[in-house]
């Protein structure tokens, strides 16, 4: 069942969501060769519940940590590790939270140093598809307005749209309905209405569209081994437009303060 939201209640996924901004603000300041994913992860998460919040992720299913912190090719759902980052990784870090009862998700695809210019280009064309796919979320379109424009700005570059994950409803729960994916028709599926939020979250391959998942039972990485980029944010549809209830605001003042490339 599709959940509608009040205006007040459009406002606690606010909160809930730019708490998640902030959380991935302080690990953009963080994210540098030599730092680990899980000394990210304990960072968040320590964070996240200073702000008297939950980290939504932990426990979800099983899932063991805050972040999901997924490097090169590794598309999401990828586990912290000891591992130190190395200068030209990328890595998605998707965080999710729960206060008062509402949950926000986002994600961010950081760079690590110095990347080449064809990375930059995947996660350059990513954030473009993300901004797409949220232009389109206004009452009166169809989810696969969403879903058709990003696939169309993704494979016009070449880049494999992933079929198997999808982005969601978001709100009460982590993940309700509708499913919302990257790949569609025109003018096709649900009708998108006032007091929908959405989770829109294209994950864009920059070769091949297959993925497999790996023992772990949780990472999922491109079957060619090519990286992949991963950008999310938190959509009302309100008011005859769409109200984007996550920021990349904090991320790229990090970013920017550290003299950092900001995608
Ligand atoms: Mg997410
Ligand atoms: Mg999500």
């Amino acid at each position: 069942m599709i959940k509608y939201y009040s205006p007040a209640e459009i406002n606690e996924i606010r909160t809930s969501a730019q708490l998640v901004s902030k959380t991935l603000g302080l690990i953009a300041s963080l994210i540098e060769p030599g730092i680990s994913t899980l000394e990210l992860d304990r960072v968040a998460e320590e964070f996240i519940r200073d702000h008297g919040a939950k980290p939504a992720f932990k426990g979800f299913q099983g899932f063991p940590n805050t972040l999901c912190m997924s490097r090169n090719e590794e598309v999401v759902h990828g586990i912290p590790s000891d591992k130190p980052l190395e200068n030209g990784d990328v890595v998605s870090v998707d965080c999710g939270v729960k206060l008062n009862g509402y949950y926000g998700d986002h994600a961010y695809t950081f760079v690590v140093g110095e990347v080449n210019f064809q990375i930059l280009k995947l996660l350059r064309v990513t954030k473009e598809c993300l901004d797409i796919g949220i232009n389109n979320a206004v009452h009166g379109n169809a989810m696969g307005d969403i879903a058709f424009n990003i696939q169309q700005h993704a494979e016009s570059h070449g880049y494999g749209v992933v079929r198997e994950l999808v982005g969601h409803g978001v709100g009460r729960n982590l993940h309700e309905e509708p499913q919302v994916p990257n790949y569609g028709k025109k003018g096709k599926g649900l009708r998108l209405r006032e007091g929908m939020v959405l989770a829109i979250e294209p994950m864009i391959n920059m070769g091949t569209q297959n993925i497999i998942q790996l023992k772990d039972g949780w990472t999922i990485v491109t079957v060619d081994k090519k990286p992949s980029a991963h950008f999310e944010h938190n959509v009302a549809v309100m008011n005859g437009k769409a109200d984007v209830l996550s920021t990349f605001a904090f991320v790229e003042e990090a970013l920017i303060k550290k003299g950092s490339v900001v995608i």
